[in-house]
Parts: structure tokens; sequence; C-alpha cells
């Protein structure tokens, strides 16, 4: 996903963060005459498709940019020393109060998060897990704006924030209709 209006993040890095110097080469890495490296790999982030008995997915209106309104589903950002799973269940603990079973990987999709003027590349991960209802569920205000259930073909892709989510629900969707 390319966000022509933001800057690439290696664009945002001018100086070397060790001896201070002006970088003499754009680009990715940030290889300076001192010898201090650096390589702008993405960052991670999961994202989970909720499915109850009914098959109905969960999906959440984010109350922050990017992205503020648009739709997504309970996930976010991999911490230092996380591994994909617990990034998952931590998510969906803060955000919607949800404790996931098992989690079954779906795929993933290459993402750009825009903030702040700068583009940083995000490598999304996404997994499934089901939960029997959806009763109980205490959403953040400060990071879901609202929440609500429905059959993921009745979702438009142009109503995610992220075109990885849209991607990993057309996913979800064909791996259904293939296993029928
Ligand atoms: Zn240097």
């Amino acid at each position: 996903m390319r966000h022509p209006e933001f800057q690439p993040v290696e664009a945002a890095f001018q100086y070397c963060p060790r001896c201070g110097k002006a970088r003499e080469e754009a680009g990715n890495p940030l290889a300076c005459a001192c010898g201090f490296r650096y390589f702008f790999n993405p960052a991670g982030a999961v994202g989970t498709l909720v499915s109850d008995a009914d098959g109905r997915i969960l999906f959440i209106r984010r109350e922050r940019d990017p992205g503020k309104g648009k739709l997504g589903m309970p996930g976010g950002f991999i911490d230092p020393g996380e591994s994909g799973e617990e990034a998952a269940r931590r998510e969906a603990y803060e955000e919607v109060g949800l404790t996931l079973g098992a989690l079954t990987y779906l795929i993933s999709h290459d993402n750009a998060y825009a903030y702040g003027g700068v583009a940083y590349q995000v490598t999304d991960f996404f997994y499934t897990a089901k939960v029997e209802c959806f009763e109980g569920i205490e959403s953040d205000a400060s990071e879901v704006q609202d929440w609500f259930i429905a059959r993921p073909e009745d979702v438009k892709a142009e109503d995610f924030a992220f075109e990885s989510n849209a991607f990993a629900v057309e996913t979800y969707v064909r791996n259904l209709v293939n296993a029928d």
C-alpha cells in the first residue's frame, strides 16, 4: 500500500543517530561512514477475525487515526518480546474485553501506517478465533468508536481503514466458500 502524500520512513531519518552527520545517501538502509547501519524493516502487527457460532464476525470502527471512523478488527502492533498470538490476545482483551481461545493463522499482507506525515511499513498477520457469542463485550472508547457483528461478505472493502484488513476478510470468505 503506497501513500504518495506521506514520506517513506527511511526519508524521515536525515541524520545518523550515532555520530549525528547528515546522511550522504538516501534510502534503505541508513549506512553511515562511521560504520552505523540501520535497516528500515517493517513492524509486525496482528488482526483477528473473531466469529460466533452463526459465522458472524466482530468488526470495530476505529477511534484513532490513521483511518479514524473506518472499519477494522481487534488488533494492533506486536510489542517487543511478544509473539503474534500473544499480541492478538492482548489486543482483543484491551480493545473489546474478549478472552480468545484457540487462534488459527489466516494470512499476512503488507500495510502502511500513515501517521504524522510518515508512512511506516508494516506486515500484518491475521488470525481467526471462535467464540460462542459476543455477550459481554466492553470496548475501549479510546481506541474503538463502536463495534458491530456482521456476516463478512456484507462488509464493503472500501469501508476498511486498511487494504490489508479488507484482504484478510476477502481471504476468509473465499476459504469458507472453498470449504463448502
Ligand atoms: Zn554515523
